[in-house]
C-alpha cells in the first residue's frame, strides 16, 4: 500500500476540557489534513495521572464528535505507550546521552528555567532520579508553515532537558518525537505555545534517526486580561449547542472566510465548507489573537 502523503494529528492533554484555544488548534490541523487528503489522528496525551481530570478523556472524544470531527484509526493512548519511552530511555541511557539527575527544585532556582549541567557527570543512579537529555551547545532552526524562521539555542536557551520525571512519568517533549514518529505523522499543526518546544524535539529526532515533520504554530487564544486559553485558566469548556458559531468563530481566527449564511448551517457543513476553502497561507503570523477581537 502506498504510505498516505500527509497523516496530521490532534494531541490533546486530558488534563480538562477542550476550550476555544483547543478548538482553533484542532480545526487548524483537521483542515490541513483533510484539504490535502490526508489521514487525521487523535492522540490523548495521558502521560501525568495525578494532572488528569476525571472523565476529559471521554468528554474531550464526545466534545469533537459533536463538533463533526471525525478521525482515523482508533484514538492513541500514551499512558498505553511506556513500554516505547522507557525502550529509548534506556538506549539513551546506555549511549551516555542521557543521565540521572538528582537536583531539588530549590537547587535549580535562579537558573530561569536552564539546567546548569550539575549532575551531567555525577554519575548517579537512576533510582528516585530525573532522566535528563544533554544537549548540544548549537542553535536550532526551523521554517514554520505560518511563524516563519525560528531559532533556540539549546545550550544556552534550554540546557539538559527532562525526558524522565523523578517520579518516574514520561516526558512530553518524549513521548511527542517517539509517538509522532510511530504514528508517521507527516506534519504537525498546533499552537505557538509549544513554538519553543519544537528545537528540543527537532534534536531528539536526530539524535533517534527519526524524520522530521513539518511544523504549522497557529496563533494562541489570549483573554483579554493576557491569560491564555488554556489549562492553567479556567475557560469555559466548548458547549455542545454552540458548534456552529464556535466552529465559524474559529474559522475566522484562522483567517478563513466564514460566511453569516452558514450560521444555521450543521457544525459537518461548517468542516466541509473550511475543508473546501482551506488557504493556510492566510492564517495571522501572529504568535497570539486576542479572545475578545474574534467574536
Ligand atoms: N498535548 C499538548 C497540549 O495539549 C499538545 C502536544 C502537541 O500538539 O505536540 O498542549
Ligand atoms: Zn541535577
Amino acid at each position: 500500500m502506498k504510505k498516505p502523503s500527509y497523516i496530521g494529528r490532534f494531541a490533546p492533554t486530558p488534563s480538562g476540557f477542550l476550550h476555544f484555544g483547543s478548538l482553533v488548534a484542532a480545526l487548524a490541523s483537521y483542515l490541513d489534513a483533510r484539504a490535502a487528503g490526508g489521514q487525521w489522528w487523535v492522540r490523548m496525551e495521558d502521560l501525568d495521572p495525578p494532572r488528569e481530570v476525571a472523565g476529559s478523556p471521554e468528554a474531550i472524544l464526545d466534545t469533537l464528535q459533536r463538533y463533526g470531527f471525525e478521525w482515523d484509526g482508533p484514538v492513541v493512548f500514551q499512558s498505553q505507550r511506556h513500554d516505547a519511552y522507557a525502550f529509548t530511555i534506556q538506549r539513551l541511557l546506555s549511549q551516555g546521552l542521557a543521565y540521572a539527575c538528582t537536583c531539588s527544585r530549590k537547587q535549580l532556582e535562579g537558573f530561569q528555567g536552564v539546567y546548569p549541567g550539575t549532575c551531567r557527570n555525577a554519575g548517579h543512579g537512576v533510582e528516585d532520579a530525573a532522566i535528563r537529555l544533554r544537549v548540544p551547545e548549537l542553535g536550532y532552526h526551523f521554517i514554520d508553515r505560518v511563524q516563519g524562521e525560528y531559532r533556540q539555542h539549546l545550550g544556552h536557551e534550554v540546557g539538559d532537558f527532562v525526558i524522565r520525571r523523578r517520579d518516574g512519568l514520561y516526558a512530553y517533549q518524549l513521548a511527542v518525537v517517539l509517538d509522532d514518529a510511530w504514528q508517521g505523522i507527516t506534519d504537525v499543526v498546533r499552537g505557538a505555545d509549544l513554538l519553543d518546544s519544537t528545537p528540543r524535539q527537532l534534536y531528539l529526532q536526530e539524535l533517534l534517526g527519526l524524520s522530521q515533520p513539518r511544523y504549522l504554530h497557529v496563533p494562541l487564544i489570549i483573554q483579554p486580561d493576557g491569560h491564555k486559553l488554556g489549562k492553567t485558566y479556567r475557560s469555559p469548556p466548548l458547549a455542545a449547542d454552540q458548534a456552529t458559531e464556535l466552529l465559524l468563530r474559529a474559522l475566522r481566527a484562522l483567517g478563513q472566510n466564514a460566511p453569516a449564511s452558514l450560521a444555521n448551517a450543521t457544525p459537518r457543513e461548517v468542516l466541509d465548507h473550511g475543508i473546501a476553502i482551506w488557504d493556510a497561507s492566510l492564517i495571522p503570523h501572529s504568535r497570539s489573537l486576542a479572545e475578545a477581537q474574534l467574536r
